[in-house]
């Protein structure tokens, strides 16, 4: 990607889901849950520079997966803050997305690009407008868009835009491994056969690779269960991963990208890289999860 004065880079974490619990449903019909989430240094990048006029493009790997149009969460971000900026200047710019997480696998791809985009045009355009205020316009984008904006260890309850940030949270090593099955949200979330699950337990005090490893034996992805009957596939890359040598996996959001928790990032890349030996057309990524004190 270009760089240049004027041309900044923001970065568009994947989301996982390291425990999932579906607690309820609204009478809208969307489904209540408690989830304990990370954001890795792996993910999506947006560019954002100055132009004559308004203009998209999408590069990488996944970039043929994503709608390069009005359909595209980046161009509804852009509109959505132009509206709330009102009067406030906001001029064309181009935005460059450059794709790296698969599409519609549980990573929250498609959220975290629109958080991307809403904090990076809200610098662009100096827009003095408030964090709330942000996660409000991000929300009407998409329920995971406010806890994209936050990327740092939380916990998301209601729809998932109740957050508590969580403090003392290490990064872990993590292994993310897709079997190429795009996987509907609204589809594993309709199969399922039981909305009122406990919540999550307490958290652990401090939370490193053991602590975390125990809190996890003992919390769920309450979606797993119908996303691997659905798509056999997952199993397969939860296999890989213990065979890799993950401490714990577990698949996030509604599938299909599963991940694996590794003791450090070196061993970590060790079992990535022979996941892709043995599975070369799957997306597979060692990667960190950003701590909570990270800057
Ligand atoms: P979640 O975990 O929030 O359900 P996901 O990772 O399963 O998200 P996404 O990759 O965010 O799913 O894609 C969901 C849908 O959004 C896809 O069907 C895709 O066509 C659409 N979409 C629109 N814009 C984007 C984008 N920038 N990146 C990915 N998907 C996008």
């Amino acid at each position: 990607m270009e760089s240049g004065p004027h041309v900044r880079t923001w970065a568009a974490p994947a989301k996982i889901n390291l425990a999932l619990h579906v607690t309820g449903r609204r009478p809208d019909g969307y489904h209540l849950i408690e989830s304990l989430a990370v954001f890795t240094r792996f993910g999506d990048r947006i560019e954002i520079a100055p132009a004559e006029g308004d203009d998209f493009t999408v590069s990488g790997r996944y970039a043929p997966d994503v709608p390069p149009d009005g359909d595209n969460l980046v161009l509804k971000a852009r509109d959505a803050l132009r509206q709330a900026a009102g009067l406030r200047s906001t001029p064309p710019v181009i935005i460059r997305l450059e794709k790296n997480l698969p599409v519609a696998s549980g990573v929250g791809g498609g959220s975290s690009d629109a958080a991307a985009v809403l904090r990076g045009l809200a610098d662009s355009w100096g827009l003095d407008i408030a964090r709330a205020e942000l996660a409000r316009i991000g929300l009407s984008l998409g329920a995971d868009v406010p806890m994209c904006l936050a990327a740092k260890p939380l916990v998301a309850r209601g729809i998932g835009e109740e957050l508590s940030m969580v403090a003392d949270f290490s990064a872990l090593g993590l292994v993310l491994v897709n079997p190429g099955t795009p996987v509907s949200t609204a589809e594993i979330f309709a199969a399922l056969s039981r909305r009122d699950n406990e919540p999550l337990p307490p958290l652990p005090r401090s939370i490193e690779f053991h602590s975390l490893r125990n809190w996890l034996e003992i919390t769920r992805n309450d979606l797993e269960p119908a996303a691997l009957a659905m798509r056999p596939a997952i199993g397969r890359a939860l296999s890989w991963l213990d065979k890799a040598g993950s401490g714990f996996s577990r698949m996030s959001g509604s599938g299909a990208t599963c991940f694996g928790l590794f003791e450090t990032g070196n061993v970590a890349k060790r079992a990535a890289a022979e996941i892709r030996s043995r599975q070369p057309d799957w997306f597979v990524a060692a990667t960190r999860s950003i701590a909570s004190e990270a800057e």
